[in-house]
């Protein structure tokens, strides 16, 4: 593949996300455009960008983001040369990727045919096994009935979670402990899978008690050079949703993160991945580990990595979509010996939602705001400033507050400070809760797994 340059990038995304995005482009010298949804008429994000469109006049708020058509026609009519999917939304739908390529439209991420195998769960977990990747023992065909869910549950035996192949975002999962549980739990999982992803197929797996999540970032380019740049400690969740993320995952031991490394790679090399990518895995109690999907997109908790690495993520997925390779200057990735890991990062996820009100997402005018800073604190935020509406229509994420220290003591104390310094009024947050995180004792332990959220009331407090 030739090497060529963009001019414009179209951003196909909203808020935080779209303006990491956008100063991305702006460092490269690219020219940007931002689509909007009416909802969105006073987003700040939209300002950021060169241009700015109104998009789905006549669709639901989150229809907008998704109208394929109408965003492809709107990138053709003003000459955009590639299209940055941030992620949730479009970011792992094949026909979106497929449409960009139809429309000679660079998609900034993987191919679509590396999307639709990642896409689906089941899928993934068959490539996993196929390189000699350690899997969760589960039904490796979609589930017929809530009969064979059932017969399945016994002979791998309880706790097991039923998933929706097409699931993500912490949606289309249930854990069931008895058999009385498999089949309504089934149920559900199917309704939800058919509403909410358009891919009915459900899988059934063993449900691994107090695991760590570790996911392992990747990048590769159009020439076959695939490097990891490090891991991220992502057990701190609620509902399967990620809180407070940090890299490296320093208590889980050496080995461990070598072999997660090494199959992280043996993924991405097997499909031939090509952009930024996450390789999860669930690690147990005794060290073994096991792939559970990757993820063909940038995630929330990128900004981990790259303050630890030194690497801008976004900015390589825009390069190597251009098709430079790893090595040039502006990446800094020639090969695996280049990565530099360097001291310890923290991200909080600053939202409305009120630990007060079963973390129900608050929404009003912000009266007002004024955010932290200082020595190794990023902020990567663009939805909330005196003024603004918090609206119901989107994720209720304010901003994200990312801290690098040279000990994991040290960020800890760092990303206390910077969260009490965001003065944030007239919406209510979970400041409270995630202090209560930073400063438990299990959390500065490096013990905490993924229930370690819901086993904890004192974090409530
Ligand atoms: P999503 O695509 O919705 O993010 P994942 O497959 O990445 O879903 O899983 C999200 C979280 O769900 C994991 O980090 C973990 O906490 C929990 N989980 C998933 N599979 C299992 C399992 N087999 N046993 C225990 N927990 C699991």
């Amino acid at each position: 593949m030739t090497e060529r340059s963009f001019r414009k990038v179209l951003v196909a995304n909203r808020g935080e996300i779209a303006i990491r995005i956008f100063r991305a482009c702006y460092d490269l010298g690219l020219h940007t455009v931002a689509i909007y949804s009416n909802e969105d008429t006073y987003g700040f994000f939209r300002t950021r960008a060169d241009e700015a469109y109104l998009i789905g006049e006549n669709k639901s708020p989150l229809e907008a983001y998704l109208d394929i058509p109408s965003i492809i026609d709107l990138a053709k009519h003003h000459d955009v040369d590639a299209i940055h999917p941030g992620y949730g939304f479009l970011s792992e739908n094949a026909d979106f990727a497929r449409a960009c390529e139809e429309a000679g439209i660079t998609f900034i991420g993987p191919p679509s045919h590396i999307l639709s195998q990642m896409g689906d769960k089941l899928t993934a977990k068959a490539i996993a096994q196929a390189c000699g990747v350690p899997t969760i023992p589960g039904s490796t065909e979609p589930l017929r009935d809530a009969d064979e869910a059932l017969e399945k549950a016994i002979s791998f035996g309880f706790p097991v979670i039923l998933k929706a192949a097409g699931g993500g975002g912490g949606r289309g999962m249930r854990r069931c402990d008895t058999p009385e549980e498999v089949a309504p739990a089934f149920e559900r999982v199917k309704s939800e899978a058919k509403k909410a992803f358009g891919n009915e197929d459900i899988f059934i797996e063993k449900y691994l008690v107090e695991p760590k999540h570790i996911e392992v970032q990747v990048l590769g380019d159009q020439y076959g050079n695939i490097v990891h740049l490090g891991e991220r400690d992502c057990s701190l969740q609620r509902r399967y949703q990620k809180v407070v993320e940090f890299a490296p995952a320093w208590s889980v031991p050496e080995a461990t993160r070598q072999a997660l490394y090494e199959d992280a790679i043996k993924v991405a090399r097997h499909i031939g991945y090509i952009s930024a990518g996450t390789v999860e895995f669930l690690v147990d109690k005794q060290g073994n580990h096991y792939f559970i999907e990757m993820n063909p997109r940038i995630q929330v908790e990128h900004t981990v990595t790259e303050m630890v690495t030194g690497i801008d993520l976004v900015r390589a997925q825009i390069l190597i979509a251009q098709g430079a390779p790893l090595s040039v200057p502006e990446i800094g990735m020639g090969d695996q010996s280049n990565l530099r890991m360097d001291g310890y990062a923290i991200q909080c996820r600053v939202t409305t939602e009120d630990p007060a009100n079963n973390f129900a997402p608050d929404i009003g005018r912000v009266t007002s705001y004024r955010s932290g800073g200082g020595f190794g604190v990023r902020l990567d935020g663009g939805n909330a400033y005196t003024g603004a509406t918090i609206s119901p229509y989107y994720d209720s994420l304010l901003v994200k507050v990312t801290c690098w220290d040279r000990t994991f003591d040290m960020v800890c104390r760092k990303a206390l400070r910077a969260i009490s310094e965001e003065h944030i009024r007239g919406v209510k947050t979970n400041i409270p809760f995630v202090t209560n995180i930073l400063n438990h004792p299990t959390f500065r332990a490096g013990k905490c797994h993924t229930k370690f959220i819901d086993e904890a009331p004192e974090l409530f407090e």
